[in-house]
């Protein structure tokens, strides 16, 4: 994996921003609480696959999950931006997997620890096609569909409609804290559903009725 992003030639990818808990389902079926603000982790770059490449389950876990999400690809630097004006930051969109070591991750909340290890393994970031976001594409982010299946089972289906924070919200709040840079993406959280992978698994997952699509295999 190198860092340049292929359909954008001229960007490299940067830092991951990831955003627990913004879909109510999902905060259920995890027996989470809702939060005030977003729930903020990172992922590191080098966990980024893209298309066809494989997903590598560690030995360090033996229950690994899918997450399917809406990732917003970040094309400007961005500091305090305004919510109105925010999806201006945003270059492309991609269907993307929050893949999590769930063990790992329950092993760490019980011990308020981050959940780093659990979120951030080689591999645990793939990546979609992206496509242009822009005034021409016309597309509305808070109105797309999104769903994965493994083996051909649905296993999440959902709506970008459901978030709690929307895109807008989300980078507005990160930009308060911290500098965007152009090639920066961020996941923005799961519907429900989300359920494990095993090895000689065949993952495919959408964004927005295959405007992005996404097919990795389990080794
Ligand atoms: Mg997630």
């Amino acid at each position: 994996m190198t860092y340049k992003i292929e359909e954008y030639p001229h960007l490299q990818f940067g830092t991951i921003y990831c955003i627990g808990r913004n879909y109510a389902k999902h905060i259920e079926e995890m027996k989470s609480e809702k939060t005030i603000d977003p729930v903020v982790f990172l992922k590191p770059r080098s966990s980024i696959i893209r298309n066809n490449e494989k997903v590598i389950l560690p030995a360090i876990s033996s229950n690994v999950h899918h997450e399917v999400e809406l990732v917003a690809l970040i094309g400007k630097d961005t500091l305090n931006v305004t919510e109105d004006d925010a999806l201006q930051s945003v270059l492309a969109l991609a269907v993307g997997l929050d893949l999590t070591a769930r063990d790992l991750q329950s092993k760490a909340k019980k011990a308020g620890l981050p959940w780093t290890l659990s979120k951030g393994l080689h591999s645990f970031a793939p990546l979609g096609n992206f496509i242009d976001f822009n005034e021409r594409a016309n597309i509305d982010v808070q109105n797309l569909n999104i769903s994965v299946s493994v083996n051909g089972d649905i296993r999440q289906s959902g709506n970008t409609s459901g978030m709690i924070f929307k895109l807008a919200e989300i980078i507005s709040y990160l930009s308060s804290h911290f500098k965007l840079n152009s090639g920066d993406l961020i996941f923005t959280g799961t519907p429900e559903g989300v359920s494990q992978i095993n090895k000689g698994d065949k993952i495919f997952a959408t964004l927005g009725d295959n405007l992005s699509t996404l097919e990795v295999d389990v080794d």
